[in-house]
């Protein structure tokens, strides 16, 4: 058997394209959506994936702003960026990217987002909201798997789910989703024992733990949906030949590095029904949900 693959890529097009639609209705009102992004440092996957983002943005005609602080900002400032984003009536949308350098405080400056303008999902009453089962924003990474899901008619209800990976960001609004989606969930990580015996249990794993490869064929039930949310760099030859399919090996080979999922994608097919790639998985997903937020954030406003 070999998996079904779920094209995130594709699918994240087609959401694009259908905010097309909602951003003209927008535009006819005066409106264009706008989203206030907050970077600090010189993290270079960070600065690579906000460009991303606020290219996405202009691609869609919306308007994508970077607000940039040096690595030695202190948490005040941060604050007092996101702030100013608060008040201003064309920025609709604010995201801080994540991780902050440390020592800031990102839960200090997370819950001074506006709510409404929350699009990442992550202010404590957006949370809460999500926990109620009434969401306003959800978590962009989690709520674009459940559009990937629906949207290749994968049920969940009544199915056994199990999401490795409990941060914030991912895993905890994963299985939240899940479990208001009917799933009977399971929550597992670093301190899970015999961890390929839980994820065997899933009709659904979804793997959100940031190791290169880790999910094997040992952790995945035959037939089982698996959503890899994983995005590591390898650099190591040796490791990219373990690690990647040997059709991608020449292109590792001229860029000197290649991204990785948390699934071993070449066993791992071999027995999953349907299996997200890494990279044109999830991360297109992401980005498509951190844009419909936004539109939605404008259309509320408006
Ligand atoms: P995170 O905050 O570092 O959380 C990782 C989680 O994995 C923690 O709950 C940790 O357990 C668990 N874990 C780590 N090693 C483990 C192991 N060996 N066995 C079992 N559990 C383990 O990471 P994150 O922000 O959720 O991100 C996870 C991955 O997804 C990363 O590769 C990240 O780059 C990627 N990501 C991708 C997107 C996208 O758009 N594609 C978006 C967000 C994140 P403990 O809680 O016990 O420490």
């Amino acid at each position: 058997m070999t998996a079904q693959v779920l094209d995130g890529a594709a699918t994240a097009k087609t959401i694009r394209e259908e905010l097309r639609a909602e951003i003209a209705g927008l535009a006819e009102r005066g409106v264009r959506p706008g989203l206030g992004v907050v970077l600090v440092g010189d993290n270079a996957a960070s600065a690579a994936y906000v460009r991303s983002k606020t290219r996405a943005c202009e691609e869609l005609g919306m308007q994508g702003e970077t607000l940039r602080l040096p690595a030695s900002a202190t948490t005040g400032e941060v604050v007092a960026a996101v702030e100013a984003y608060n008040v201003r009536p064309d920025v609709h949308g604010i995201l801080v990217q994540l991780p902050l350098p440390p020592p800031l405080d990102a839960m200090r400056v997370l819950e001074r987002v506006d709510p409404a303008k929350d699009v990442d999902g992550l202010h404590p009453e957006n949370v809460g909201r999500l926990v109620q089962k009434r969401p306003r924003f959800v978590a962009c990474t989690p709520a674009g798997i459940m559009e990937l899901l629906a949207r290749y008619g994968i049920a969940v209800a009544g199915k056994r789910a199990v999401v490795l990976g409990r941060s914030d960001i991912v895993g905890k609004p994963m299985a939240l989703l899940l479990m208001h989606a009917d799933a009977t969930v399971t929550v597992c990580h670093s301190k899970t024992r015999d961890l390929p015996a839980a994820c065997r249990e899933a009709d659904l794993l979804v793997a959100a733990i940031g190791r290169a490869g880790l999910v094997r064929r040992e952790h995945v039930k035959p037939g089982a949906v698996v959503i890899d949310v994983g995005m590591n760099r390898v650099e190591d030859p040796r490791a990219a030949r373990e690690l990647l399919d040997p059709l991608r090996l020449p292109d590792f080979e001229k860029k000197g590095y290649a991204l990785v999922g948390d699934v071993h994608a070449p066993s791992v097919s071999r027995v999953a029904s349907a299996l997200t790639p890494v990279p044109g998985g999830v991360g297109p997903l992401t980005i498509a949900l951190l844009l419909k937020n936004t539109v939605r954030a404008a259309a509320a406003r408006s």
